[in-house]
């Protein structure tokens, strides 16, 4: 992606905004704010829903993309120095609303119901990658209703988001997004694309998020213990990390569900997909969860 000019709106914006104020990056907040038109375009573009939510929206470039394109805006920034900024750089739009705070505190429920009533929502962000993970699950586990997150991430991590059964890539993150959405890398993107540079490349990665989870669970609660367990000890066989699992049974019982469901109890819990993983964990609810 890029200009092949060199030229970038966003980044002389952000150069004149960074003399203006004399801000400086903090490395701990994940500020590392993008700087390249052609992918700002293409986050913003992803929305499948009129109104959106922002996480982090830094000096608001990406927000005024998406003011630009969407009914309504809510932008969550936990810096406190960024708020004046923002009041000044978005004072062109009366469709955006900033909330300072901590996105992993807020009741967002509670925020969509009041800023867009019962309508669907998008989430557009380039995510601070401290806490990338954490607030992909936030957004899913709370089931808000939402469209889709079209978000910027590390691209090791939107790579593990998007890996199939069997490689090392896969893992509880994979399971979780696989069963919650559908995901998909829209596009790579340098770490030269911001300002200051990352330590790795990037991608945009944009999550569907499924009317229905992907497969049927008696019960999720069990069902993400399972996928945990069976990750958490990734060398170990199925069987062993089901056991060290803390689900206070005994290894003949796991060895027993495992093979009835025609699962090898040697294989690794990385060959397992969504399907085996929603099986064994019925199984173990039946079981298990009597005690
Ligand atoms: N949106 C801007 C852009 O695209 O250039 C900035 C993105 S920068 C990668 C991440 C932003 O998230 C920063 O503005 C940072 O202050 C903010 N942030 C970090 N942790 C946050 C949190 N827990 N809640 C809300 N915002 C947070």
């Amino acid at each position: 992606m890029g200009n092949p000019a060199g030229r970038s709106e966003a980044r002389s914006e952000i150069r004149s905004v960074i003399d203006k104020y004399g801000f400086t990056f903090k490395k701990g907040l994940g500020q590392n704010f993008l700087t390249d038109d052609a992918v700002l375009e293409k986050v913003a573009s992803a929305g499948e829903s009129r109104c959106v939510v922002e996480i982090g929206p830094g000096f608001g470039v990406l927000t005024r993309e998406l003011a630009r394109k969407y009914e309504k805006v809510v932008s969550v920034e936990i810096d406190d120095r960024l708020i004046p900024i923002l009041e000044e750089t978005l004072c062109d739009f009366d469709n955006v609303k900033i909330i300072h705070g901590d996105c992993m505190k807020l009741d967002f429920a509670g925020i969509i119901k009041e800023e867009f009533g019962d309508k669907t929502v998008s989430v557009a962000a380039n995510l601070p990658y401290y806490i990338t993970t954490p607030i992909i699950a936030m957004l899913l586990e709370k089931k808000l209703p939402l469209k889709n997150i079209t978000v910027m991430v590390q691209k090791e991590v939107a790579e593990r988001i998007c890996a199939s059964p069997g490689g090392k890539e896969y893992g509880a993150v994979s399971v979780m997004c696989g069963y919650y959405t559908k995901p998909e890398i829209m596009a790579k993107v340098p770490a030269s694309a911001f300002i200051p540079p990352p330590k790795v490349d990037s991608a945009v990665l944009n999550l569907r998020v499924l009317d229905e989870p992907a497969v049927k669970t008696n019960d999720e609660r069990m069902f993400f213990r399972v996928v945990k367990a069976a990750f958490a000890q990734r060398r170990k066989t199925l069987l062993n990390a089901l056991y060290n699992g803390g689900f206070g049974t005994e290894k003949s019982v796991i060895e027993d569900i495992l093979t009835r469901l025609d699962i090898n109890p040697s294989a690794r819990g990385e060959t397992l997909g969504l399907v085996e993983f929603a099986a064994v964990s019925d199984e173990f609810c039946k079981i298990i969860g009597k005690r």
